[in-house]
Parts: structure tokens; C-alpha cells; sequence
């Protein structure tokens, strides 16, 4: 049957921003309501386009735009029978009178479009600092796919040979990896100590060395402080600390900030970060606007404020729940928790909820981490490969705040199993029962998931006291090496005593009488036991939590 035509019944929804957000709003609506009028308005080129691949377009790893469009303006128009107007800007809302004025960015004509629900998904904005040299040609930041063309076309005119990537966050790892696969030489540059913000700094060390074994230069602890354009067409870009780097070509990837300034300037409520404010159905202060994806402040699930945090995931989902929201739907929005995952050089990268230095940040106390290095699937099958995490918890009641891990293979489902246990509010003692698949190729009978709930739940339980490496130590400490002798003999702490796990029961008595023995072995499974059989033998022993592995 064809479409009845719009009368004055039929719902008008206007969305402004046509890509994660704005895009799966508009595709739900859709679904819920065959009547509604929805006008997509997007200001670039593009609608519903694939930003997450665009750094995989600049290595030419995607090769074809065209892989970019996961559903283009004649697509959405056909199938779910949306008006579509790119290279439309939304300029002005008027909320007395619901309408847009929209301005057609070809001819510059302006109109005004009205509305019954508005929906906001304008996303974030690379930031751009007012530094010297900044509109130099040859920076570039990274957002649309003109962008990565631009990125594409001055490598190849200029032949281009070095790179700096500003920021070392998850878009400046993935660029500077695909800048490497193009054959050129890379630099980072970051302001922090560490790469890879979210993460505690001891796991993004990991990180580290991956980048600098595959050549890629670290300059960390180092801000940009202005760019110069030297005699051989060149980028010269000073640092805070007086150092100076040379590139062909220069990537700005130091964060994103909401674009809030249309809702702003309708007098929205914007959040203290800079986000527009919204409830739980991701309705703003206005009854009749909704915003979602990158522009908004959600509620952080784990340590409950306000944040931003700009993801695909959560842009889905919001703008699903937006939908829901202005069909009468009860739907809400959990908040977020920062799921995310990197890949870099072959490395899986990825975090779930609080990270340690956050908590830290927020004052938070009363929570415990634990380190193992477990292989992604059984050890005796070909193709075994170790990896690290991290696991955060409260102390009182196990409950499961915050995981990190690095690794070749397996990272993404155990943070993903954990993600969910943290979103069902979950403990330790969850993971320790979890049930999961289990063949020798695609895990263990004791899954990395269920190790790490066990090895926390153990320390809460006090069955295994744990130290970690961090943690200062004093005159009469003594360091027990329980591993065997070819390891021992690799790299030990100076002054270690060193008795295998097999032979501590018969020479136990070797131990000097002190309340403070610290057991370790190379990943804390072996230091386990040494400290069970230290324990039930009237002695206070403390395991070093992920052994050698974490020092
Ligand atoms: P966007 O997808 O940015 O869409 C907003 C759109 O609104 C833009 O196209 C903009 O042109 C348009 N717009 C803005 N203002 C107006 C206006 N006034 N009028 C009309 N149109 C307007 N997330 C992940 O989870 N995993 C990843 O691997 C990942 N990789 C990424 C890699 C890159 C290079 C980038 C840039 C982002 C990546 N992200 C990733 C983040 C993810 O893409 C965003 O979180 C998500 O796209 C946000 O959706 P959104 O709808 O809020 O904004």
C-alpha cells in the first residue's frame, strides 16, 4: 500500500546531525512510527558514514570510499522513507514557534523548518587550540571523510616521509599506526606521561613499547606549544620544554569537544563539561528537544556524575532511546561506561568503567586491583597467546568497578564479559562463577574472566594477602622468589631470596622471621600457593599481585 500522504497528524521530527546518533534516531523512528515526517539535516556531505574507519581509509587499508557509506541519503530515503538534506546546516532554533532555520550551505538559501520533536546529534569537534601556526597547511585533524581525502592527497603530493601525531588517545594511536602501514615515520607527541588516557598508566606502558617496536617515536610528558612552516615546505612544531620536531605533514588528535553551540544558543541547558544536559530519555530542558551522542553529558555508570564520553556505542543507543522516548516509550539511558578497544599494531587495547587514576581522582576509597597475565585460550594448544589485565573492585562487597587489557588475541571478549557484569552490577564473586565457552582453541576451563573474579575474590576473602609492586617496602622485608632456578637466574629482585614453590615446604625453615614476606613468581599463580603454605605454616606472607610479569 502506498504511503498515505502527511497530513497535520503526522508526527514532525527534525534531526540535526545525520551520523551515529542522529542516524539510528531517525532509523528507529521509523520502525516505531510509519506516519512520522522525519527530515535528517546534515551539515556535511555525508549521512550515516563509518568514522570509526576513517584512520583505516588513511592507511589504505580500506581502500574505497564507497566502504565508508554504511547507508547513504538515497538509502535512507527508499527504506525508511526519511527526507534527507545534507550540506544543511541547522543555524538557529526557534523554541517559542518550534521551528529550525536551516541554511543550504550550496546556495546559502535559509528556511524555516517546523517541528513537534527535535532531535540534536551534532557530535563533537576535534579541539583546536589558538597556537601559532595552527591553519598552518599540512595539520590536519581528523572527523569526515573529506578529511581523510585531504589527509590521503597531501601525503601522496608531498610525498610525505614524516609524520607528527598530537596526542596519543585512541584516534592519534590509530592514525599513527596507519601513517606507519604508508611508510612513513611517526612521532608522538602527548602532554601526559603515558599514551592512552583512559588507561592506568602501568598498562599503557604496554602499549608503549608495542608503538616504539614497530618505530613509532614517543614524546611524552611534552605539550605543543606552536607550529612554524620552515624553507622546505616543512611543519616545524615546538614543544612546552623547548624540543622541536620536523614533519611533512602534522595530525591534531588531542580530544573533542561537544558541539553545543546551537542548543547553547537556544538556551539549552548545557552541563558543566560543556555538554548539553540531559535526563534519563535524553530529553533536554526543553520538553520538545532531545540530544544525543557525542554533544551530551550522560551519567558516568561507575562513579555516577556527569561526564562525556564520545563513542559509537552509547551514540546508538541514545539516539534508539530518543526515539522510543518521543514515540511515549519508557526507555531510559543507563549511563556510560567507557567500553572501548584500540587496536594498535596487532595489539587489542581495551578498558571498561573507572580506571584507577580516576578513582583516585574522584577520592574514591575502599577498592582493590588485581593483575594477571592468563593466555587467551589453553596453554597447550598451538597459538597460545598471554595477555594482561587489570581488574579494579570495591573491597566491601567485591563489586566490580573498572578492567583494563592489552593482549594479541581474546581482549575484547573478556572486557566485553566484564562490561556486561559491571552493567548487571556485578562482583567478583560473579565473575568468579560466571559461566562461559570453553574449547581448548577458544579459552579455559578457567577463562581468563573466571581467573581474574577468582584471584579478586581470594584477596578479599584474605585467602591470598596481596602486595602490589608499587607499594613501598622496608629494611626487614623479605622478597621470596618461588621460581625455578633458569628463571630466577634471567632477572630477580637484588637480594631475593630464592626457593622453588616445590621445595619451600622442606626448607621453610631458610625463611627469617619477619611479618612482612613478599612472594613472587613470574605471573602470582605460583606466589599463591607459597603464600597458602606460608600461611598455614604460622608465617605472614603476602603474594606480589601478577608476579614478575607486573614489576
Ligand atoms: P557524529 O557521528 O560526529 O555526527 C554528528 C554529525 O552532525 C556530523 O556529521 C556533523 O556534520 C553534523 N552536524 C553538526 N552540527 C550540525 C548542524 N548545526 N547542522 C547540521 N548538521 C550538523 N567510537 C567508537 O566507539 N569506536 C571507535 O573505534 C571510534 N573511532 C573513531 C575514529 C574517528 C576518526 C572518529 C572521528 C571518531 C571515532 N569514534 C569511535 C567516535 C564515534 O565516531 C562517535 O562517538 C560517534 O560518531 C558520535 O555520534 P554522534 O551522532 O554524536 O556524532
Amino acid at each position: 500500500m502506498k504511503n498515505p500522504p502527511l497530513t497535520d497528524h503526522n508526527k514532525r521530527v527534525v534531526i540535526i546531525g545525520g551520523v551515529a546518533g542522529g542516524a539510528s534516531c531517525a532509523a528507529r523512528l521509523r520502525r516505531l512510527d510509519e506516519h512520522a515526517d522525519i527530515h535528517l539535516i546534515e551539515r556535511g556531505q555525508h549521512v550515516s558514514f563509518a568514522n570509526c574507519g576513517l584512520p583505516y581509509f588513511v592507511g589504505g587499508i580500506i581502500e574505497s570510499e564507497h566502504s565508508l557509506l554504511v547507508a547513504d541519503a538515497k538509502l535512507l530515503r527508499s527504506r525508511f522513507n526519511l527526507r534527507v538534506s545534507t550540506r544543511t546546516e541547522a543555524v538557529g532554533i526557534d523554541r517559542e514557534a518550534r521551528t529550525v532555520m536551516l541554511r543550504n550551505l550550496e546556495t546559502g538559501l535559509e528556511t524555516m523548518e517546523p517541528y513537534d520533536a527535535l532531535v540534536l546529534s551534532p557530535g563533537a569537534a576535534p579541539v583546536r587550540p589558538p597556537l601559532a601556526g595552527i591553519d598552518l597547511p599540512g595539520i590536519f585533524t581528523v572527523r569526515t571523510i573529506p578529511d581523510a581525502l585531504v589527509i590521503r592527497s597531501w601525503i601522496e603530493q608531498t610525498k610525505a616521509k614524516r609524520a607528527i601525531v598530537v596526542g596519543g588517545g585512541f584516534i592519534g594511536l590509530e592514525m599513527a599506526e596507519n601513517l606507519v602501514h604508508r611508510g612513513l615515520e611517526v612521532t608522538i607527541v602527548e602532554m601526559l606521561n603515558q599514551v592512552m588516557p583512559p588507561l592506568d598508566e602501568e598498562v599503557a606502558e604496554r602499549v608503549a613499547i608495542r608503538l616504539k617496536e614497530h618505530g613509532v617515536k614517543l614524546a611524552l610528558g611534552d605539550a605543543v606549544a606552536g607550529f612554524e612552516g620552515i624553507e622546505s615546505g616543512q611543519i616545524r612544531v615546538k614543544t612546552k620544554s623547548g624540543a622541536a620536531h620536523e614533519a611533512d605533514i602534522v595530525i591534531f588528535a588531542i580530544g573533542v569537544r561537544p558541539e553545543s553551540s546551537l542548543a547553547k544558543s537556544a538556551g539549552l541547558e548545557i552541563g558543566q563539561r560543556g555538554g548539553i544536559a540531559v535526563n534519563s530519555q535524553m530529553q533536554t530542558s526543553d520538553p520538545q528537544i532531545w540530544a544525543v551522542g557525542d554533544a551530551v553529558e550522560v551519567k558516568d555508570f561507575v562513579l555516577g556524575g556527569n561526564t562525556v564520553i564520545p563513542l559509537g556505542g552509547p551514540a546508538n543507543r541514545q539516539g534508539r532511546i530518543a526515539a522510543d522516548a518521543i514515540c511515549g516509550r519508557a526507555s531510559t539511558y543507563r549511563g556510560t561506561q567507557g567500553t572501548a578497544i584500540v587496536g594498535v599494531f596487532g595489539m587489542q587495547v581495551a578498558a571498561t568503567g573507572a580506571s584507577e587514576k580516576a578513582l583516585v581522582r574522584e577520592g574514591v576509597t575502599g577498592f582493590e586491583k588485581i593483575y594477571i597475565h592468563p593466555n587467551q585460550h589453553a596453554g597447550y594448544f598451538p597459538g597460545a597467546k598471554q595477555m594482561h589485565l587489570k581488574l579494579i573492585f570495591r573491597t566491601e562487597d567485591g563489586r566490580i568497578l573498572g578492567a583494563q587489557a592489552v593482549g594479541d588475541e581474546g581482549v575484547a571478549r573478556r572486557i566485553d564479559v566484564i562490561a556486561m557484569c559491571i552493567q548487571m552490577g556485578g562482583s567478583v564473586f560473579d565473575l568468579e562463577e560466571a559461566e562461559l565457552c570453553y574449547a581448548p582453541q577458544f579459552g579455559g576451563a578457567k577463562d581468563a574472566v573466571n581467573f581474574a573474579g577468582m584471584v579478586a575474590a581470594d584477596l578479599i576473602r584474605n585467602d591470598m594477602p596481596t602486595v602490589h609492586w608499587s607499594e613501598s617496602s622496608n629494611a626487614g622485608t623479605c622478597f621470596l622468589d618461588v621460581r625455578e632456578l633458569a628463571e630466577f637466574e634471567e632477572g630477580h629482585l637484588n637480594g631475593a631470596l630464592h626457593i622453588p614453590v616445590g621445595e619451600l615446604r622442606e626448607r621453610i625453615d631458610e625463611i627469617p622471621e619477619t611479618s612482612d614476606i613478599r612472594t613472587y613468581c613470574a605471573v602470582g599463580q605460583r606466589g599463591y600457593l607459597a603464600t597458602r603454605i606460608l600461611l598455614q605454616n604460622g608465617l605472614r606472607s603476602r603474594n606480589l599481585s601478577g608476579g614478575w610479569l607486573s614489576r
